[in-house]
């Protein structure tokens, strides 16, 4: 076996970093090197199963306990370094997180902080290769000045409301009723600050414009949500903070267009091309080009497929096609020698059920209907 790297290094954080860091740490980690988002990249996947492990241990204060002792000796022989680790675990946990919404997945318990929604606009070839985007979200996070607590004497910290005696609600008699209303004195929060925090006037948090990179998959269709957990605005006095939800926007492209992973490009054809045959090149969307090879006689609507040119489908090595649909250009403002060969081209025709049997079928019906035949 390789020489192990420290698990403290494999996550970029100290070794006093506390569980949440730790947390965090993994979570950016993870997101950026898992296999989906670096697919064929060997060493993105190796990196990942790093950070897997890594946190696996980190994340358990006995592991860590033991790890900070005896380093990876700690867990080898028996231990879950031994016999193949098992990074199931994670991959799930992370995919619960990007992607719990697409996937119809559970949304965790109660938060205090809100959940934050913003839009990100890509182009269609970003939606195809995949690309991470910087976006600046306003949020509402942990004040540091008083560490949430909302109190500029953070040992004395919040006092139950002395108006509501922590219930946040108060109960009024209004003609025959019995209203209840949220406390005037501690905004339903059920606590008051008595010195107030001079940074956040007393509400453990502020607001921030804070960037952060969000990694979207190769694939991703317009509309797409992807959640990340935690991200969203920091909850009061300590509360576990909201939900950052993406939505993405892709825009159209000029030429070409996506029915799921399949995409269409419709290709204008020169008459004399689609009589005589020809070969084509096409766009693919990945800046390459593609040969086809248009054979004779070839008629508007006619599609040519390229296999495995379309969208990756998320979560699968599997990829959709590409599709050229051909039309046939009748060619205008002819020269005069161009009329004179084409009337000659129509004189020509000798057998003109064999050459145009559409039309030549169509006006057989007409001709039956007008005889009352049909
Ligand atoms: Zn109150
Ligand atoms: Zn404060």
């Amino acid at each position: 076996m390789a020489t192990k790297l420290d698990y403290y290094a494999v996550l970029e954080i100290s070794r006093d970093a506390n569980s949440d860091e730790v947390k965090k740490a993994y979570r950016r980690l993870a997101m950026q090197y898992h296999p989906d988002r670096n697919p064929g990249d060997a060493s993105a996947e190796a990196r990942f199963k790093e950070i897997s492990e890594a946190y696996d241990i980190l994340k358990d204060d006995q592991k860590r306990a033991a790890y900070d002792r005896f380093g990876h000796a700690a867990f080898e022989g028996g231990g879950p370094g031994a016999g193949g680790f098992d990074f199931g675990g994670g991959l799930g946990d992370i995919f619960e997180q990007m992607f719990g919404d697409m996937m119809g997945g559970r949304r965790g318990g109660r938060r205090s902080g809100s959940d934050i929604q913003v839009q990100v606009s890509i182009s269609f070839t970003e939606a195809f290769a995949g690309v991470r985007k910087p976006i600046t979200v306003p949020t509402r996070v942990t004040c540091e000045s008083c560490d949430g607590t909302g109190s500029a004497d953070r040992d004395q910290g919040a006092e139950t409301c002395p108006t509501c005696h922590g219930a946040g609600k108060v109960r009024a008699q209004q003609g025959f009723f019995l209203v209840e209303r949220v406390c005037p004195t501690c905004h339903g929060a059920g606590k008051v600050v008595r010195n107030p925090c001079t940074v956040c006037r007393g509400a453990g948090t502020v607001e921030r414009d804070r960037t952060l990179e969000v990694a979207i998959p190769a694939g991703v269709e317009d509309g797409t949500r992807i959640r990340l957990s935690g991200e969203g605005e920091a909850g009061g006095k300590g509360a576990q903070p909201g939900d950052l939800y993406v939505h993405i926007a892709v825009e159209p492209h000029p030429i070409f267009q996506r029915d799921g992973a399949n995409i269409y490009c419709r290709v204008p054809l020169r008459m004399t091309q689609a009589a005589l045959g020809t070969e084509i090149e096409v766009p693919v969307v990945d800046g390459s080009r593609a040969k086809v090879k248009v054979p004779a006689g070839t008629q508007t609507g006619e599609n040519f497929r390229l296999r495995g040119k379309g969208f990756s489908v998320l979560r699968s090595s599997a990829r959709g096609d590409m599709y050229i649909q051909v039309s046939v250009e009748t060619p205008q403002h002819l020269t005069r020698r161009q009329r004179e060969l084409l009337d000659e081209f129509e004189a020509e025709a000798e057998d003109h059920a064999r050459a145009n049997p559409e039309s030549t079928g169509f006006f057989s019906k007409v001709r039956d209907f007008f005889e009352g035949k049909l």
